[in-house]
Order: structure tokens, then sequence, then C-alpha cells
């Protein structure tokens, strides 16, 4: 992305519309610009910055000076200004920011906001955050479908420790997503661990349902086979019993490995094993618990898991490569590369 930063205006905007907490950046200027009646673009251009278009672009990662600019223009500061973006950097929002059409809805947002006019309608970061299980501006768990629909009558009603937990546990991604301590697993590594079979009064489960029990109804999708890597989901029970594994597991990471361990079934131990045998030894081995917790905060184990693993990719990846070009080399003599022409 290309954003031209031309000459800054004389004088900061006289008027600015208050922003909502958890706001967009793209909504707030929208709200401002209609003051003006004109575009959120024309008031960035004014500002001396020329985005190519669209506007949603503006709520994802901007530069230092880009924030600086807009800071001044709108008379906030930085933070404020790094907060009504996506916190998350682009190649670490993979898939977990939604672009166009949000992955959440508020019916009780849309309800306040339905008389209003859709360019005075504040947008929430959160309605767009994969990993978010609440709405950002009115703290109400999101809903399903749409808000006109009559109220459903199986309803499903959360308990107060898995909402807790859940709410816990977006809280702990978003801090995995910043780099931030979050805990023993990168989560997508805690719901693969959930997703392995169990077998429990003998009946087929997940271990999902050994950690998230509440969440074991229809609703909450844990019962599918397919193995859960990703938060993102337009079922917001599933994302609550996601969020809330996440949460439990980080409380006794040693405690759940063990009833995992002892539950499994043949094809779910030998996923743990394959799972234990990607970590670094000293986590893999306090996991078992037959080492010590490794030195230095717990906080960060998250992070170190995760450069091991890349590291691992890594090796994958060259040693492909190594071959691949020991390959050509041998046919090379053999098969020579005919001419374009
Ligand atoms: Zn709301």
């Amino acid at each position: 992305m290309t954003v031209a930063l031309g000459a800054a205006p004389p004088k900061p905007l006289p008027i600015i519309v208050k922003p909502i907490v958890d706001e967009l950046l793209s909504s707030w200027l929208r709200r401002t610009a209609h003051v003006y009646t004109t575009t959120a673009v024309d008031v960035l251009a004014h500002f001396g910055i020329v985005w190519p278009d669209p506007l949603r672009q503006a709520d994802f990662a901007q530069s230092a000076r880009i924030k600086a600019r807009l800071a001044w223009g709108l008379r906030t500061t930085e933070a404020r200004i790094h907060r009504a973006g996506h916190p998350v950097p682009a190649w670490r929002a993979n898939e977990l920011v939604a672009i166009d059409i949000p992955f959440s809805r508020c019916a009780a947002c849309e309800q306040t906001w339905s008389s209003t006019s859709p360019a005075l309608r504040p947008y929430s970061r959160s309605w767009y955050e994969a990993w978010r299980v609440k709405c950002g501006f009115c703290g109400r768990p999101f809903h399903l479908g749409a808000s006109s629909s009559p109220p459903n009558p199986d309803a499903v009603l959360v308990t107060d420790r898995l909402w807790r937990d859940a709410v816990h546990g977006s809280e702990l991604f978003e801090r995995y997503l910043l780099g931030h301590p979050c805990g023993w697993l990168p989560p997508r590594l805690i719901w693969s661990l959930a997703s392995i079979p169990v077998r429990r009064r003998h009946r087929l489960q997940m271990a999902f349902e050994l950690i998230v029990p509440e969440a074991s109804a229809p609703t909450f999708g844990m019962r599918q086979e397919t193995c859960v890597t990703t938060c993102r989901t337009i079922n917001p029970f599933r994302r609550v019993g996601m969020m809330a594994a996440v949460q439990r597991f980080n409380q006794d990471p040693r405690g759940w490995l063990r009833k995992f361990s002892s539950s499994a079934t043949v094809a779910g131990r030998t996923a743990i094993a394959r799972l234990l045998s990607t970590l670094p030894d000293a986590i893999a081995g306090s996991m078992r618990g037959d080492a010590p917790l490794p030195a230095g905060a717990p906080g960060y184990l998250c992070q170190a898991v995760e450069a091991h693993q890349i590291r691992l990719k890594l090796a994958v990846n060259l040693g492909q490569i190594r071959d691949f070009c020991t390959e050509l080399n041998v046919n090379a003599p053999h098969n020579p590369v005919e001419s374009l022409r």
C-alpha cells in the first residue's frame, strides 16, 4: 500500500466528532466528515494524506508519520489513532480481520442506530475481529443471524463462568496477536489439542467437551469432526467455546494435557505426541511434567513455541528447496530446457 503524504493544512480541523470507545478510524473519519458535508476521503486529502482507496485501509497498520499527521489533524494523540485501527499488523491479522462484511453483528447496536442515517452510524472494531466475543460498543454478546428475525425460542443460555472465561480468552488471544505475554501455547495449538478424539463413558467425543463441557451443544458447533485451528467463524457460540478453551487450558496446561492424554483414543494419543514433538524440548518436557518449568517468565512461552515452530517450518522448506535443486542438477543434462521460440 502506498500512501502519499503531502503538505499539511495550516491548522487542524476546528470541529471534531468525539470518537466512541472501540470505534474504527474509518468510521470516526466518516462521521467527522459529515459535519463538513464532505467525505472522509476528502478530509484525509485535506490533511495531505492521499490513500489509494478504499477508506477501510485507514483501519490497518499505518506508518508513524501518517499516525502523527492524523493525530494532529484530529486534535488527538497518536496512541488514540493507533487504538482506532486494528491492533494487529497485517501479516499477523491474516484472515482474522474481516475486510468487507463483519464477522459479528450486534443486535442491540443495530437497533440503537436503525433510525440514523448510514453516514452517521459508528462502526466498532469488534465486529470485524474474529477473536472478539462481545460488542466493543455496548458490551453485549454477539448475535447469531439478523436482528430483524424473531427471538429464537431455542436461545442458548451461556453460564457466567463460560462467558467470563471466553472474555478472558479473547483478551489473551489479542495479547498473543500483539506479541505480549499470553500463556503456554499459541491458541491454534490449544484448539488442535482440544480437537483430538477422546473416549468417555464408552462414547467418542472431542477433548473440547472435557475442557468446555458447557459448549458441547450442537449450537456451539464444537462436535464437528474437523480439526479446529482458527477462531474465524460466524458462529458466535463456537467462538465463545474456543476462547474459553484458550483461557482454561492456560490456567492449568499440565493438568489438561494429563486429562486429555488419559482419555485420548489411540489416534488422540498419537496426535498429542506429534504436537509435543513440535515444541521446544524444555517446554514439551515441562508440559509432560518430567522437567521443571523453563526459567524466565512463563508468559512468553507461547512466543518461544511459535518461534521454534517457524524454525522447524523453515528447515523443512529449505530441505525441500535443496532436494528440488539436486533433482534439477541431476536431470539437467538429460532434459535440456527447450528454447522459448
Ligand atoms: Zn453493541
